[in-house]
């Protein structure tokens, strides 16, 4: 039996590794010091033989007994507001972090793939976004803590691959979504509907004009899963093309939702990207992957899940408006 360490298993997208290896028949060890995650994403996988979990900060020394096939290293708070909050752990997992983790995969000879991000890209001057654009980022900005420690770490896993002939794969996450994502995270589509579903009205920033293009979870995990099994140690971007702006998707959302609450503007946080969207070329052709699941069908399984919430969850974690910290 294959043996796979997920870091970040807690949280949104490795709770979904951890249930996708498991499925194909690996031996999962999750790792995860809670930080941004929740031990409810992996309770279900509690009593299975399979898999095991280990409380631990990845900034410090990694140690697994036995052998390892895999590592893949998700572990990192993902959203603006969260590396606003704690923007030291988030350079330090994303550094020291990914340093532990390489050291380990060189003593065991597993390979790695580390979760980088189309913010690598920041505001990026070429739309879509194919891998060798070098980028826009400000390295002082309030992002800057989690594009430049992305940036090190896609750097570190290629001096790992050349220096050391670590196996290693490097995946651009581009906006991915679906149930298990924190409601009070400030990512846009937790924060829509945490607010449809409490009656308030959505927030926009700046004037909308921004775009995104979002990514159900299980395409994005499927391109992971395919990314790790090739041969290919560049970075590849993984995401939907789908383009749409914040303003029109807030009106999908209402549509969604049936809230009669209406949309209100607030100021665009300090370096927000203005446009993205990943150019999946290269996916396609290398892994004959693209998603397959549709907005509209994502959005509803997804509004599905934060519906199934307790009226608890769901006022606990009100929406905070960070936007005062990030604009001028
Ligand atoms: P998340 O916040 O839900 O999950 C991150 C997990 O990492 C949490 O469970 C957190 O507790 C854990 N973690 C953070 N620091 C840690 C540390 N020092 N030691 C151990 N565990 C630690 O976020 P997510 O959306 O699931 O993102 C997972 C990964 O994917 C991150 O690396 C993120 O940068 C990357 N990514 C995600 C997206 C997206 O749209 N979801 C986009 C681009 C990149
Ligand atoms: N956004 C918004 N209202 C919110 C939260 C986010 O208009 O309540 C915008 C945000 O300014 C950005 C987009 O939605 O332009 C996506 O934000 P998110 O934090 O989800 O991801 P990222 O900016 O990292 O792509």
């Amino acid at each position: 039996m294959k043996k796979v360490l997920i870091t970040g298993a807690a949280g949104f997208l490795g709770s979904h590794l951890c249930d996708r290896f498991i499925k194909e028949g690996y031996y999962v060890i999750g790792m995860d010091n809670f930080i941004t995650g929740d031990k409810k994403n992996i309770d279900h996988l509690s009593n299975n033989p399979n898999f095991e979990f280990i409380n631990h900060d990845v900034t410090e020394f990694v140690e697994i007994k036995g052998d390892l096939d895999y590592i893949l290293h998700f572990a990192s708070p993902a959203s603006p507001i969260d590396y606003l909050k704690i923007p030291i752990q988030t350079l330090k997992v994303g550094s020291l972090g990914t340093h532990n983790l390489l050291g380990l995969a060189k003593a065991k000879k597993a390979r790695i793939l580390i979760a980088s991000t189309s913010e690598i890209y920041g505001d990026p001057l070429v739309h879509p976004q194919t891998e060798d654009y070098y980028g826009n980022v400000n390295t002082i900005g309030p992002r800057g803590v989690y594009d430049e420690a992305k940036r090190f770490q896609e750097s570190i896993t290629m001096a790992y691959h050349t220096f050391h002939g670590v196996e290693t794969r490097i995946v651009r996450i581009f906006n991915t979504y679906g149930p298990r994502m924190r409601l009070n995270d400030g990512r846009v589509i937790p924060a829509f509907m945490g607010q449809a579903l409490r009656g308030e009205d959505l927030t926009v920033f700046g004037d909308g004009s921004q775009t995104r293009s979002f990514c159900y979870v299980d395409d994005e995990v499927e391109g992971i899963y395919r990314l790790l099994l090739s041969d290919y140690a560049y970075p590849v971007n993984i995401g939907n093309p789908n383009e749409i702006t914040i303003s029109d998707f807030a009106e999908e959302i209402i549509k969604l939702t049936g809230t009669k609450q209406k949309v209100i503007y607030k100021d665009l946080p300090v370096n927000d990207p203005m446009q993205r969207q990943p150019d999946i070329s290269l996916a396609k052709k290398l892994l004959g992957w693209e998603p397959k699941v549709d907005r509209a069908e994502g959005m509803k399984i997804t509004y599905d899940y934060f519906k199934s919430l307790t009226e608890e969850e769901l006022y606990k974690s009100e929406h905070k408006d960070f936007t005062n910290y990030t604009t001028k």
